[in-house]
């Protein structure tokens, strides 16, 4: 599932490519969307906001997309034929370029000014302009009881942290997934760790947590359940977290993490 990063990055793709420019075709291939028609329209922004990415026109409307677990937006010259356009879900196209949406999990269109309807919920941004890492930590408390693997997803907590960023600083931060929210000392050192670690993925393709971006070398722990731990050689643990039908898979190291 891409994380912030990866949605922070297409963003400034989508941005780059339409920000400033003229729409000459737009095909929303989802039903509830397939009559409109955004041609003639500029697109004056393109922005992450968590997980979510948002693409604005000067006629006041936002085209909202989320990536979910599949989806990937693409760009290409304007004039280049598409492949695999069965499964493109959004495009958009301007006299350079086309930006294909391929199996988007979210595709809509609002009125920006409605648009706090569908980020409204999210905690700070790991990598907004508006990062507040006080408030993410005030947000992350109020449930102390509460595992801080499962807290850290909670996109209504903070914004932007997916399974392995998650997996890889509760790793660098010792911290066992299971270790309750009231029961960390500082937090605050956890959260800045999670955005230093987005931040610098936020450019590249692919993410690397070690300094090693050689495969298979890329991470502490994420999807290396059974293979030795990296620091002390203990098998690494998996295993699942969440409420009934949210589980999600876990990565730790049972030595190194309490
Ligand atoms: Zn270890």
């Amino acid at each position: 599932m891409p994380e912030g990063d990866v949605v922070w990055y297409t963003a400034r793709r989508l941005h780059e490519a339409l920000a400033g420019r003229v729409l000459t075709r737009s095909d929303f291939r989802v039903p509830r969307y397939a009559t409109v028609n955004l041609a003639g329209q500029t697109v004056t922004e393109a922005l992450a906001r968590g997980k979510h990415l948002l693409i604005l026109t000067d006629a006041g409307l936002t085209v909202h997309t989320h990536l979910k677990m599949e989806g990937s937006w693409r760009v290409f010259p304007a004039a280049k034929p598409l492949t695999e356009s069965h499964k493109i879900r959004l495009l958009l196209a301007n006299a350079q370029w086309q930006a294909a949406g391929y199996l988007l999990g979210t595709t809509e269109v609002l009125r920006t000014i409605r648009e706090h309807d569908v980020t409204g919920h999210l905690g700070p941004d790991l990598l907004g302009p508006d990062w507040d890492a006080a408030e993410a930590v005030r947000r992350l408390t109020k449930d102390g009881d509460r595992p801080v693997g499962e807290a850290l997803l909670d996109q209504t907590r903070l914004a932007g942290i997916g399974n392995l960023f998650l997996a890889e600083m509760l790793f660098l931060r010792g911290i066992s997934p299971w270790r309750r929210v009231g029961d960390i000392e500082d937090l605050a050192a956890l959260v800045e760790l999670g955005r230093r670690l987005l931040d610098a993925n936020k450019t590249r393709i692919g993410q690397v947590t070690t300094g090693d971006a050689r495969p298979g070398r890329e991470t502490w722990v994420y999807r290396r359940a059974g293979q030795p731990c990296r620091r002390c050689g203990t098998p690494i643990a998996g295993g699942q977290q969440g409420a009934a039908g949210e589980e999600r898979a876990r990565f730790w190291c049972p030595a190194c993490q309490v």
